[in-house]
């Protein structure tokens, strides 16, 4: 069981094909990454699972996205929210004129078990052990490592069976974006979550993971298990090579071409 997108096409506005035959499973209990460079149909894949895609014009015109074996394709995001998949947008989408408590609070609102979630509060203050002091604090002053706790968090106070986060590490320093991994894999661990991450940062990451995916405009490429993604020669070329992002530009200009006939033949 779990979450398995099988040959899935999405079209922006009638006409933009950005999805072209994507299959993706992501199996209970497991953390799985999607990687790939900018415009290469990550978000979007994203939204297609979380019923996100009909605000931008977009449509899933074909294929199958089960859960538990069930289609989900053309449920409306709040159905979708509703059966467990929660999904942490790109961008840091604070409730910025709210406290960090109201902010937790709205996770769970759909929640009427006060105890229970006086509890989840407790055991989401034990994975971000600073946020007990931010609680009062307006959340649109937060640092951008202390926003992306209190997404995840905000996130866990619905109590997800399927945690999706778009490039969480986005614009943090790379000692945060350790850490951030690291919770992110104990909560994995420690709540037997279901997580599909989209990211950018592929070498931490990847680490993390027990299986990834990488995307090229609109199809999957390459995907395996953790090993097979960091000793394959193609991916730490391109995601797990270089930190800088001038150096992979300049790498993928001269290879790129060659690299991806190789993957797409
Ligand atoms: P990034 O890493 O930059 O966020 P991404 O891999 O998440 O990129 P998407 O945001 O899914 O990529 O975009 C994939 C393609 O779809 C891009 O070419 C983008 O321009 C296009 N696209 C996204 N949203 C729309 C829209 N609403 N209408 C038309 N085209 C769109």
């Amino acid at each position: 069981m779990g979450l398995t997108l099988t040959n899935v096409d999405v079209v922006y506005a009638g006409v933009i094909q950005v999805l072209r035959s994507v299959s993706i499973e992501v199996p209970d209990g497991s953390l799985v990454v999607l990687l790939g460079s900018n415009g290469a149909g990550k978000t979007t894949t994203l939204k297609a699972i979380s019923g996100l895609l009909a605000t931008d014009h977009g449509e899933v015109v074909s294929g199958q996205i089960l859960l538990d074996g069930q289609d989900i394709r053309h449920a409306d995001a709040a159905a979708i929210f509703g059966r467990g998949v929660v999904q942490v947008l790109e961008g840091r989408k604070v409730l910025e004129h709210l406290t960090v408590e109201q902010n937790l609070m709205v996770g769970a609102h759909l929640r009427s078990d006060r105890k229970a979630v006086k509890d989840d509060l407790d055991r989401i203050f034990g994975y971000f052990p600073r946020l007990p002091d931010l609680m009062s604090r307006t959340a649109g002053y937060l640092s951008g490592g202390e926003m992306q706790m209190l997404l995840v968090g905000r996130a866990l106070m619905a109590r997800p069976r399927i945690l999706i986060l778009d490039e969480p590490s986005m614009g943090l320093a790379p000692i945060l974006v350790e850490q951030l991994f690291e919770t992110i894999a104990r909560i994995r661990r420690e709540e037997g979550l279901t997580i599909l991450m989209v990211e950018q940062n592929a070498r931490a990451a990847v680490r993390q993971c027990d299986y990834g995916y990488v995307m090229e405009a609109g199809r999957i490429v390459l995907h395996g298990t953790r090993e097979q993604l960091e000793s394959n020669q193609d991916v730490k070329e391109f995601y797990l090579g270089f930190s800088g992002a001038e150096g992979r530009e300049r790498f993928r200009n001269i290879k790129h071409y060659r690299r991806r006939k190789r993957w797409l033949g």
